[in-house]
């Protein structure tokens, strides 16, 4: 008998149909002996329904509240399937985050878990219960609701696969498996059989949508074997695991891409030791995430400097940045949010020269400007204007062969 953490995204809730469907899936996994703890997410397309509710009732809503309403879709997901499957015979029960409880720390919208109290759980499944977590949320350490950033019922699923000491965590979604790069973009992508955690990693930071950053950390950390697979489907299939020898060993496995981003540019900057310090320490204390950071060679004693953050943050950061820009007698404050991140990701690239040229005549000979490069030991990564996203990542994927039916 082995324990199983299944997560069926929010496609895969849609409806009462795609429900039923779940439940069919659940209930052959415990047919075949096993224990079966479910996590889901919301029916998709209602979080960012939610969102934009709580925006229409206030433009700037209060967090607390923010959270406390889009963590509501996951309660209609977890109650109809524990319903379904109760009137099906099945013995089922839903929790949400606070029932369980899953705790986390107070950043609301982007909170990260502290720990999942597995005894109730465990009690439940020993019980031959099904047990059904609500994904994306927790509680405090004062009982305020919390949510985990969008994608968030990943990382659920993965923390009480690992509190559980699960055998694995299978996360159903849309596509059966992670791709060379995103199969709904690139028809040409490539499944992959298996993907290191690091690389998997790589690509969740990077922008791939199929895994939440978090929960791929939580998986390399705690050891958790994660298998995507499809929901509709029971071909195929990616195992992210730790590395085995009889890996493909490619330079690149895949290539992001990555819209949610904004290039901000504090213009003048006195080029002074602490100026950065003083810049970036407003964002820091807010939770804001910074991702490339550049700085121009200084002139005559000034510089200009530039940063990615996320869009949906971008309003909170031109706030601060400005207030941050004017203290240290910079200039002035531009945004960019017409622009998209492309990155290509691969272990190979530690023992292999030339990844990044390669790139750059690729985009060269699209004619696609690249604003602003990062690189790191197992990726590269270019800032390239919004509308060249889909071509940057094809032209790079062919760049590199991994087009499928080579
Ligand atoms: P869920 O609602 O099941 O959590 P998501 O929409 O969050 O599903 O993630 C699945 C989507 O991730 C796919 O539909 C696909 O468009 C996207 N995606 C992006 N990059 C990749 C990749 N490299 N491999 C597979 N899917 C990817
Ligand atoms: N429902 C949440 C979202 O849309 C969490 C998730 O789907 O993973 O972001
Ligand atoms: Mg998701």
């Amino acid at each position: 008998m082995a324990l199983i953490v299944q997560k069926y995204g929010g496609t895969s809730v849609a409806n009462l149909d795609r429900i039923a469907n779940v439940a069919k899936n659940v209930i052959r996994v415990k047919e075949e002996g096993n224990q079966v703890a479910v996590v889901l997410s919301a029916m998709s397309g209602e979080t960012d329904r939610l969102i934009q509710l709580a925006q229409k009732a206030a433009p700037d809503p209060d967090l607390r509240e923010y959270d406390a309403l889009i963590s509501t879709g996951e309660q209609v997901t977890v109650s109809l399937l524990a319903i379904m499957l109760n009137g099906m015979g099945y013995k089922a029960k839903s929790f949400l985050g606070f029932q369980v409880p899953v705790l986390t720390d107070r950043a609301y919208s982007k909170a990260r878990i502290q720990t999942v109290k597995k005894n109730l759980v465990l009690r439940e499944l020993k019980k031959g219960t099904i047990v059904i977590m609500a994904g994306f949320q927790g509680v405090d350490n004062e009982n305020n609701i919390t949510t985990l950033g969008r994608g968030g019922s990943d990382t659920s699923a993965v923390a009480l696969a690992a509190a559980l000491k699960a055998d694995v965590c299978d996360i159903y979604t849309d596509v059966d498996g992670v791709y060379t790069t995103d199969p709904n973009i690139y028809d040409k992508a490539r499944r992959l059989d298996h993907i290191t955690y690091d690389e998997m990693l790589e690509m969740a930071r990077a922008g791939a949508k199929v895994l939440a950053p978090r929960s791929v950390e939580l998986a390399k950390n705690y050891n958790v074997p994660v298998y995507v697979k499809s929901s509709f489907s029971s071909e195929g299939g990616t195992l992210v695991t730790k590395e085995t020898k009889n890996m493909e060993k490619e330079i690149v496995s895949g290539v992001t891409y990555d819209r949610d981003q904004a290039k901000v540019t504090v213009i003048h900057v006195p080029d002074r030791p602490g100026i950065a310090a003083q810049i970036f320490a407003p964002l820091a204390k807010n939770n804001i995430m910074v991702d490339m950071i550049i700085q121009n060679v200084s002139i005559h004693g000034f510089t200009d400097l530039t940063f990615t953050v996320s869009k949906k943050e971008v309003n909170e950061v031109k706030r601060l940045i400005t207030r941050a820009a004017k203290d240290v007698g910079a200039d002035k404050v531009e945004v960019d949010d017409n622009v998209a991140k492309v990155s290509v990701i691969g272990v190979g690239m530690i023992s292999h020269s030339g990844v990044a040229a390669k790139i750059f005549e690729a985009l060269f000979k699209e004619n696609i400007n690249i604003m602003m490069i990062s690189t790191s030991e197992i990726k590269v990564s270019c800032i390239v204007e919004a509308k060249y996203t889909q071509l940057a990542v094809t032209a790079i994927h062919e760049a590199f062969g991994l087009d499928r039916g080579r």
